[in-house]
C-alpha cells in the first residue's frame, strides 16, 4: 500500500492569485504558508504541489516562468524550514493559443495526481487535497481523495456566489492554508486512533 500524502493546489491556496503569474515578481507566498506545510513535513506527510499554467498555452509566458517561480517558491518556503516533495504543472489548454493540447493533466483532469501517485508510491484514496478552486475539488473527486476548499484565492467567491453550479462538494471549507491542514491532522489523527 502506498503512503498518505496531501496535495496543495499552488495559485491562491500556497500563494496569492494574482490573474496570469506572468512573472516570477508576482510570486507572494501567503504568510501562514511555511508553517501549514512545516506540520506536514513535521508528520512524514508529503506535500505535493499540483497547478494549472494554461498561460503558456495561451502564449502569455514561457514555461521558464513557471520553472523559475517554482523555483522562488522553493526558496522562500525553505526560508520557513518548509519543504515540498513535488511540483506538477499542466501547460496546455484545449483551446487557446498556438498550440491547443487537449491532455490528461490539465485539472480537473487526474493525470498529475496519477503520475504523483506513480513517483512517489502514493495511495490516493489515503489522501488529501486542498484548493481554492471548484476544478481542485472535482480533481480530488475523480481522484479518490478527500478535499478542502480554502476561502483564499478565488474560495471565498466561489462559495458566495457559485456554490450552485459546482460539479462536487468539499470535505470541508476552511478560511485558508494552515486551518485546512489542521483540519486534515485532525482526520488522519481520527482513522489512526481506529
Ligand atoms: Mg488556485
Amino acid at each position: 500500500m502506498g503512503q498518505r500524502a496531501v496535495f496543495l493546489d499552488r495559485d491562491g491556496t500556497v500563494n496569492r492569485q494574482v490573474g496570469y503569474p506572468n512573472h516570477v515578481s508576482r510570486l507572494h507566498v501567503y504568510p501562514f504558508t511555511a508553517e501549514a506545510i512545516r506540520k506536514l513535513n513535521d508528520r512524514g506527510i508529503p506535500v505535493i504541489v499540483v497547478t494549472n499554467q494554461s498561460g503558456v498555452a495561451r502564449g502569455l509566458y514561457p514555461e521558464s516562468v513557471v520553472h523559475e517561480t517554482n523555483a522562488r517558491l522553493e526558496e522562500e518556503l525553505a526560508g520557513g524550514g518548509a519543504k515540498i516533495d513535488a511540483i506538477y504543472y499542466c501547460p496546455h489548454h484545449p483551446t487557446a493559443g498556438d498550440a491547443p493540447t487537449a491532455c490528461d493533466c490539465r485539472k480537473p483532469e487526474t493525470g498529475m495526481a496519477d503520475r504523483a501517485a506513480r513517483e512517489h508510491d502514493i495511495d490516493l484514496a489515503r489522501s488529501f487535497l486542498v484548493g481554492d478552486s471548484p476544478s481542485d475539488i472535482e480533481l480530488a473527486r475523480r481522484a479518490g481523495m478527500r478535499s478542502v476548499l480554502v476561502l483564499t484565492g478565488y474560495g471565498l467567491g466561489e462559495v458566495t456566489y457559485r456554490r450552485e453550479l459546482w460539479e462536487s462538494e468539499p470535505d470541508c471549507i476552511s478560511e485558508n492554508l494552515n486551518t485546512a491542514v489542521d483540519w486534515i491532522l485532525s482526520r488522519i489523527d481520527k482513522e489512526n486512533d481506529q
